[in-house]
């Protein structure tokens, strides 16, 4: 039996007509629908000589033992936004199944390493508004506090979701044992942007996920009638905010690769009459350098003080949420260029600005890479999100030689 890329398609959309409806994928995490998406795939998983456990953080892990308790991992997650697409997270848990079916075959069940898939619980934080949960409590970086008090549009709090599928909040961490023996870790995503559609490439290497500053920045001045005060009199809040609109353009221009976003800006007192007394403007920043990252930072923070002064206005800052970037190793980013090369004839390298599962792998110490393969219009977290099916071959095939060359990778590490 050789590897089935076109099982994987068949499977993808068994799925999707299971999980989904017209508005797109529905397997929000420990939903209804969620738990009957790993009900189906643990089906799929029965037909292995696979041994299959659910963590203490509600992780899936399925393990194909081999001769060396050295572990390659997959990871993906069924979990999807609402009205999501039918392939962010699943295509990896699916093409994952795949694998490890031609390793089964291959190897008469028992391949030279131990291959681990593993189904991460709730990889977007749609319900709870924390992406990443269940490869955070494994890496042993989920924050507790912060986890403990989240709540969904019910009220319903994370832990108590956890209780509903037999988890208990307290030892999530626990699942860290997991991670004992694994040597290696690889994923699959589809790309969600549009690099590697303008490029015209169906599979792309990944070099890590992007470090992330947020922050709120919050323009102080003074109400003042709109008809009375002269245009040099304003202690204009909005001005000095509605600069930094322009600014960060040159910022992430000069940062060589970096993104930055104004997400949101609110304004008081908000009405048409009057000069805004207070505007707040959220920040996002993202660059896969840490040091360009840190620069992106300061220029920002220096433009706003240099705006502010300007216009007699003060300005705060205030952290919403930091991520270092996650560089995948060298050694990896390479086997995944070459098994690209060897699938399609040519690469590309590209980061990730979307953080995934993997970013929290990395940051556990293991060796991790991505690979990339193409999103038609570089849409997802849409019913719209597509990718070719060529390409979807291409990527199954790809990815399966990659977990060849990293499975001999790890035999030559020093035990
Ligand atoms: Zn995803």
């Amino acid at each position: 039996m050789a590897l089935n890329p076109h099982r994987t398609i068949a499977e993808l959309k068994e799925l999707r007509a299971l999980t989904g409806n017209e508005n797109g994928a529905q397997r929000v995490a420990f939903t209804p629908v969620w738990v009957a998406a790993r009900t189906w795939l643990l089906g799929k998983l029965a037909e292995l000589p696979v041994e299959t456990h659910v963590d203490a953080a509600g992780n899936l892990w399925s393990t194909l033992a081999g001769d060396s308790p050295r572990a390659l991992l997959i990871g993906g997650h069924l979990d999807s936004v609402p009205n999501g697409g039918w392939l962010d997270g699943c295509l990896n848990v699916i093409a994952g199944v795949e694998v490890l079916r031609r390793l089964a075959e291959e190897y008469s069940g028992r391949p030279p390493v131990t291959v681990r898939l593993v189904d991460w619980a709730d990889e977007e934080g749609a319900r709870f508004g924390k992406s990443l949960f269940g490869s955070a409590a494994c890496s042993g970086k989920l924050d507790m506090d912060e986890a403990q008090g989240l709540r969904d549009r019910d009220g319903i709090t994370l832990p108590e979701a956890l209780r509903g599928i037999g988890v208990d909040f307290e030892k999530v961490k626990d699942s860290g044992v997991e991670l004992k023996t694994a040597a290696a870790s690889i994923e699959l995503h589809i790309e969600q942007g549009p690099v590697l559609l303008d490029l015209d490439l169906p599979l792309g290497a990944v070099l890590g996920t992007f470090g992330v500053e947020r922050h709120a920045i919050t323009f102080h001045g003074q109400a003042a009638h709109s008809g009375s005060t002269p245009m040099n009199r304003r202690r204009d809040a909005f001005l000095a905010a509605g600069k930094m609109s322009q600014e960060i353009y040159r910022i992430a221009e000069r940062s060589g690769g970096g993104v930055c976003t104004i997400g949101s800006c609110t304004t008081k007192p908000g009405i048409v009459t009057s000069v805004v007394e207070e505007c707040r403007i959220t920040l996002d920043q993202r660059h896969l350098d840490a040091g360009a990252l840190a620069t992106m930072l300061a220029e920002a923070r220096a433009a706003s003080e240099a705006y502010a002064t300007e216009g007699n206005v003060r300005v705060t800052w205030e952290r919403l949420w930091q991520i270092e970037p996650r560089p995948f190793h060298p050694e990896l980013i390479q086997l995944c260029a070459d098994a690209v090369q060897e699938s399609c004839g040519t690469v590309h390298r590209l980061p990730s600005g979307p953080l995934h599962d993997s970013a929290e792998v990395c940051g556990a110490g293991i060796p991790t890479v991505m690979m990339f393969t193409q999103s038609l219009h570089g849409i997802s977290h849409n019913k719209i999100e597509d990718t070719r099916e060529e390409h979807l071959v291409q990527a199954v095939t790809a990815f399966d030689r990659l977990a060849g060359k990293v499975m001999e990778w790890i035999l030559q590490q020093p035990a």
